[in-house]
């Protein structure tokens, strides 16, 4: 569907949990306050927004968090969101630590292509970062989904001043196998605002004055927002997200369910919609209007750049990143 400002919005991105089994030092270090399992989405009622988002053209679904694989049988939701028909591809962003053990699970739901993330190669870091030694998990999650055929992009946050070894520590692994290394410049979302920004422009730069052949990538690489660009003798392509000093919302196509049903169409602002009632009723058009309402009210632009006019409070495992 095409919203105030000529964007079409193909995309939505589903929280499946607001629980995480990491600690991450930027996102939710001590936990968060849970909301009790009754507030959160079931399979049932996740099914229901998805058929009415398809009826709104919305093709492209991810499935996050919290980190979405601690949710029982994430897979089994996955394959029954492709069974809806008409859409195209649903995705997963996670931070890996599950994903050997569902791995064939996931593939088998239908799955092609999967974010991990991760911040550091360095193994102390990666615990003082998440909380827990538990890196030697998401480095054989990368290698199997490779040696499965998955096309995996890690998603890299970059947060404090020894940002310059993480980022190039991290983009040999563009080097090794081929995928995409994103960095995402961090958002002053949550514990977000009190963290560390690295800009993409000075990693840029980084990389130029590194390698001799760095040349940009203009092929379509999924459906976001990375500008990509590759390293002669690389595997892989690194991509950059720049929240913050690249601003894309001219191209946004996208709006987030929470795992308690609320429909946010801008991660700045706290606007959100619950579908929570027109769930519990079943009322598909009350659903589809929800929708299509939500996407019509979307903002023009996020404000990042302006803290004192970011209404959005809540954390990013609250609203799903
Ligand atoms: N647990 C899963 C994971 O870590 O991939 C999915 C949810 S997590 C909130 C999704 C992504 O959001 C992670 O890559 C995380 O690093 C990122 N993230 C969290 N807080 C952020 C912030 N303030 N700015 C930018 N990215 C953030
Ligand atoms: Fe969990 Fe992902 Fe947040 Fe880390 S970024 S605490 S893995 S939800």
């Amino acid at each position: 569907m095409i919203d105030s400002f000529n964007r079409n919005i193909d995309y939505m991105r589903i929280s499946v949990t607001d629980r995480c089994n990491l600690r991450c030092r930027y996102c939710m270090p001590d936990g968060i306050e849970l909301c009790s399992h009754d507030y959160i989405l079931s399979f049932d009622e996740i099914l229901m927004v998805c058929k009415e988002a398809i009826g709104l053209g919305i093709v492209n679904f991810k499935i996050t968090g919290g980190e979405p694989l601690v949710r029982k049988d994430c897979h089994k939701l996955i394959k029954k969101i492709y069974e809806l028909g008409g859409v195209n591809e649903v995705t997963i962003t996670t931070n890996g630590i599950l994903l050997v053990d569902q791995l064939d699970d996931i593939i088998d739901a239908g799955v092609k292509s999967i974010n991990i993330s991760l911040d550091t190669l360095d193994r102390e870091k990666y615990e003082q970062i998440t909380g827990f030694d538990q890196i030697d998990k998401v480095l054989e999650a990368i290698e199997k989904s490779v040696e499965k055929g998955i096309r995996v992009k890690i998603n890299s946050v970059l947060h404090d001043k020894d940002y310059k070894e993480d980022f190039l520590n991290l983009i040999k692994l563009a080097q090794k196998y081929p995928i995409d290394v994103r960095f995402i410049e961090m958002m002053p979302i949550g514990l977000g605002a009190n963290s560390m920004l690295v800009s993409n422009e000075d990693l840029k730069k980084i990389l130029e004055t590194s390698f001799e052949n760095v040349s940009s990538d203009k092929t379509k690489h999924g459906n976001g927002p990375a500008e990509y660009c590759r390293i002669d003798g690389f595997l892989g392509a690194i991509g950059f997200i720049s929240a913050m000093h690249g601003k894309f919302c001219d191209s946004c196509n996208r709006i987030r369910m929470t795992s308690t049903g609320e429909i946010k169409s801008c991660l700045c602002f706290d606007k959100q919609i619950s579908l929570k009632d027109a769930l519990k009723a079943r009322d598909s058009k009350a659903i589809s209007e929800i929708l299509k309402n939500s996407i019509l009210e979307k903002p023009e632009m996020h404000c990042f750049e302006d803290k004192k006019r970011i209404t959005e409070l809540k954390r990013m495992t609250q609203i799903g990143g």
